[in-house]
């Protein structure tokens, strides 16, 4: 049975996108084809902006395990009273290097409830419940359908037009952190002012300081 890398395994609420505010556990895979995660290379990165550590397995419940392990780390998570399933979103670094049909069947198994966030260069496994896709400036991007698509905006290399017929249930435009916040979020109203397909999705976990 393969053995997943796994930076941190954590409960909070979906800050962004479609299920914003929805009680969630994020499964973070360490790893990602667009930047090695150091700082050092940081300069030759095909995805340039990330701010998140997908370095290693330290952070909470990191650790190399298998799929067993993973299902049994996410039920013991989630509220033991809860009547709802557990719900996990599968996150990176870039999840689709790791995630396959093998830990999707264990976890739906266990009545999981599985989303990804996906860079969109990699195949998608079968059996996935939601997917969200957030394509990056000079990459192929082979996801073209699922639940939503989220671009990070402005981003050089990247207009949102050559996304709009592309097979989503919601179109998601969402500013761009960092020094230019302030006017990433004016430019990104104006767009979708303009653009009524695509919304404005806020990062509201910063915002509100959820972890
Ligand atoms: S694709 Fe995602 S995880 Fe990878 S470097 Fe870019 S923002 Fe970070």
């Amino acid at each position: 049975m393969p053995r997943y890398t796994v930076k941190e395994i954590y409960y909070t609420l979906q800050g962004e996108g479609a299920h914003t505010g929805r009680a969630a556990i994020f499964l973070r895979f360490a790893g990602c084809n667009l930047w090695t995660g150091r700082e050092e290379d940081r300069h030759k990165a095909i995805c340039k902006f990330c701010d998140t550590d997908f370095i290693g397995t330290d952070g909470i419940r990191g650790g190399k395990y298998d799929a067993h392990e993973i299902a049994t780390h996410i039920l013991d998570i989630w509220p033991a009273d809860s009547d709802t399933h557990p719900y996990i979103v599968c996150t990176g670094g870039e999840p689709l290097l790791q995630l396959d049909e093998a830990l999707i069947d264990v976890l739906h198994e266990k009545n999981i409830e599985i989303a990804i966030e996906t860079n969109g260069t990699q195949r998608v496994p079968k059996g996935i419940d939601w997917i969200c896709m957030s394509p990056k400036a000079n990459t192929e991007v082979v996801v073209q359908k699922g639940d939503e698509i989220k671009i990070v905006y402005p981003q050089t290399g990247i207009d949102p037009d050559d996304f709009s017929n592309w097979e989503f249930k919601h179109f998601f435009i969402q500013p761009m952190d960092g020094p230019s916040l302030a006017s990433n979020i004016k430019i990104c109203i104006d767009y979708c002012s303009q653009h009524p397909r695509w919304k404005l999705s806020v990062q509201t976990h910063k915002l509100l300081n959820i972890p």
